[in-house]
């Protein structure tokens, strides 16, 4: 049948049953707030039987006061895929391409596919890293993941507000899904520059992926149109359950920043004991760690890994595919993979 559309999907990662080390889709290895968890636990059947608001007004409002921002300013989806692929449809409906980097979330060719829009992939440079100036034209849309994933590498501040600032003609996203895992945040320069769009998430850095909450910062004119185009989908995309977790996960920053900061800990120290097994990475700012072995190849450490009960994420992609992707778990966590991959290695001298 011709009048049938045929799409190429985005493919997560695996989601294995039983008790594993998972550390191959970025989740953050620690609970979600105490709050949350009390929500979750309620008995209240009203959560349930009524429809949710369709403008997710109490976790805009919990949104706009934990980031010093006008509601207007925000909208919320179904974790920030939803949130990117509407923006996708909203502000990327021009005849030009887009631009992106040729290593970065997989997601952007695939939605760029889906709505039909033309696109161009702009290889990083050899060390993964963006040149801004290789986006020097115009476009019909950019966007950049920073922290950039798989890579885990920032890019400076500066150079994303010259990006935006070199590109009027079009809305810049900024999907900033690992930004609270040490990066510097775009959000300050939304006020100064109508074209510029930021995402985040709640999956990582306050582990709650299962939910599915995400949310865009921008210009108010900008974030209508979004708006206008979801109730032009549907109406009520975020559930009740998740809209009362959302707000009470922002109501305990403390919490918050305990999580993040563990994290950021045990990578540090992760950086310093995969070194010393010989593998390099990227400087990280994230979650995770992009490494690579001296010696022995990627695909075979995470087959051996995988016969260990512990999952990481490879991608048998040109330009990284002697690279494995690495999620920071607990320190016990690590500690087995430190483990696990000193026996690998040592078969293999
Ligand atoms: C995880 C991730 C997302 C999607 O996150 P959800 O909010 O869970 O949909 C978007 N962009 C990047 C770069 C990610 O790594």
């Amino acid at each position: 049948m011709d009048n049938i559309r045929r799409v190429v999907p985005y493919v997560p990662g695996e989601q294995p049953a039983g008790k594993v080390i998972k550390l191959n889709t970025n989740e953050n290895p620690y609970p979600p707030a105490p709050a949350v968890q009390e929500i979750l636990n309620t008995d209240d059947a009203e959560l349930l039987r009524k429809y949710p608001d369709p403008s997710i007004g109490p976790l805009v409002k919990a949104l706009a006061k934990e980031y010093d921002l006008k509601p207007e300013q925000i909208f919320v989806g179904v974790g920030s895929d939803d949130v990117i692929g509407m923006s996708f449809l909203t502000c990327f409906a021009g005849e030009k391409p887009i631009a992106f980097p040729d290593i970065t979330y997989s997601f952007y060719d695939v939605w760029a596919e889906l709505f039909r829009i033309p696109y161009k992939m702009i290889p990083l440079k050899d060390d993964y890293t963006i040149d801004i100036d290789d986006y020097d034209g115009q476009w019909g849309g950019i966007i950049i993941a920073n922290p950039n994933a798989p890579t885990s590498i920032e890019l400076g501040i500066d150079r994303v507000e010259e990006l935006v600032k070199r590109h009027p003609e079009c809305v810049v996203i900024v999907d900033e899904a690992y930004v609270d895992f040490g990066g510097t945040s775009a959000m300050p320069l939304v006020a100064k520059y109508p074209n510029l769009l930021i995402t985040q998430t709640f999956s990582k850095s306050r582990s709650l992926a299962g939910l599915r909450i995400g949310f865009a910062v921008g210009n108010p004119e900008l974030i209508k149109a979004i708006n206008d185009v979801k109730y032009s989908y549907n109406s009520y995309t975020l559930n009740r359950p998740s809209i009362v977790a959302g707000v009470a996960s922002l109501s305990d920053r403390p919490y918050f920043e305990k999580i993040c900061g563990k994290v950021i800990a045990t990578r540090e120290a992760a950086k310093k004991e995969m070194a010393a097994l010989g593998f390099s990475f990227p400087d990280s700012k994230t979650n995770f760690l992009f490494v690579t072995h001296e010696k022995v190849p990627a695909e075979f450490i995470q087959k051996e890994l995988k016969k260990r009960n512990i999952y990481v994420r490879y991608w048998k992609k040109p330009r990284i595919d002697n690279r494995l992707r690495i999620t920071i778990g607990t320190d016990e966590e690590m500690a087995a993979l430190y483990a696990a991959l000193k026996e690998i290695i040592s078969q293999c001298k």
